[in-house]
């Protein structure tokens, strides 16, 4: 069950109705938002005595009842799709939002360059991995806060906002000094100390889905950001692991529109992770607009080849502005759709 309380209770009011859910033997998580106190009752009990005795008190606005585990990221809680903003770019919204940049942050000309070209191309926000996620311990593991700041720099060059990966709770803070938009990544997906410390943290969430995870399972963990006081959050479809080979990842697009039915939370596709293989970036990144998703996050380098990490999937700055534009007739669908779906659901 829901509660959802007027914008003008007392704190007194909302206790009242902690205490109500409380004695029938249920347990609470609020959400204080800027305008009001949602209430998310979890537990075993008599849910319509529940709701009937809630409904009737002082303050509060509205009560439903909620039958998938996860509550505030459901349809059922919210009919209408959620708009996140970042750094004044809406997500969720009547715009296709595309981010793009390299997958590691590795110097400042390589950084400025993919910054000013995917600008110039129509990203509206700047992708670059700081501290990276590795199979091999081996491997660059990312420059860290060096990359923190030559990120910093391209933000303060070309306006781009940054979405960059936070790996663990101890570096929340120090990223978001850095990030506009803090990236979950795979890998991470069930890091629930992670989760956790992102509630606090002040800043959007994009979580990706893990390597073998179900949508239930995305959605349950994102419920986790949100139930510890963080409503920003947009998932990712990076494809995952299947039987076949011939990609690197499988990208699930009908994943996209389960979890558009399932969620109010806005849903973008990631067409590098989800094949490895430039050359198929393109037609996912098609799929991925007229399946309904609210934007693509990409890799761009200003030279694949000599990338430090995940250049064969990489697009160089040329090839990336030419799939912006071919993008461009399926974009103008897209929005003809988003206006019809968003007047039907007013
Ligand atoms: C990345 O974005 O570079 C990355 C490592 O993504 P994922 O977590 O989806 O593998
Ligand atoms: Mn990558």
């Amino acid at each position: 069950m829901i509660i959802s309380m007027k914008p003008r209770a007392t704190r007194q009011e909302i206790e009242q109705v902690f205490q109500r859910i409380e004695e029938f033997g249920y347990k609470v998580h609020s959400i204080e938002g800027e305008e009001r106190v949602v209430i998310g009752v979890v537990g075993v009990g008599d849910v319509t005595a529940c709701l009937e005795s809630v409904e009737a008190m002082p303050q509060v606005e509205k009560a439903v009842r909620i039958s998938a585990p996860y509550k505030f990221v459901s349809r059922e809680f919210r009919p209408n799709k959620s708009q996140i903003t970042v750094d004044g770019v809406e997500i969720g919204g009547d715009e296709f939002v595309v981010m793009a940049g390299p997958c590691s942050v590795e110097n400042e000309k390589q950084i400025m360059h993919a910054a000013e070209e995917v600008a110039r191309a129509g990203a509206k926000l700047l992708r670059g991995g700081a501290f990276k996620p590795r199979t091999s311990p081996y491997d660059f593991q990312g420059l860290e806060l060096e990359g923190l700041k030559l990120l910093a720099r391209a933000r303060e060059a070309t306006g781009l906002g940054i979405v960059t990966e936070v790996m663990s709770d101890r570096d929340v803070d120090l990223i978001a000094e850095y990030a506009d938009l803090l990236q979950v990544g795979a890998r991470n997906m069930q890091n629930f100390a992670l989760l956790k410390s992102l509630g606090p943290c002040g800043k959007p969430v994009l979580l990706k889905r893990g390597l073998s995870s179900t949508i239930k399972e995305l959605l349950m963990s994102a419920e986790y950001v949100v139930a510890h006081g963080n409503p920003n959050v947009i998932l990712c479809e990076r494809g995952i692991r299947t039987f076949e080979t011939a990609t690197r990842n499988t990208c699930d697009l009908a994943g996209v529109a389960a979890l558009n039915e399932l969620t109010h939370l806005p849903v973008i596709v990631d067409p590098s992770h989800a094949t490895g293989k430039r050359s198929l970036v393109p037609a996912v990144s098609r799929a991925a607009v007229a399946i309904g998703a609210d934007g693509l996050i990409g890799e761009a380098h200003p030279c694949p080849e000599k990338a430090v990490s995940d250049g064969a999937q990489s697009l160089d700055l040329r090839q990336f502005a030419g799939m912006m534009r071919d993008l461009q007739p399926w974009i103008r669908l897209w929005k003809e759709m988003r206006v019809t779906e968003t007047a039907a659901a007013v």
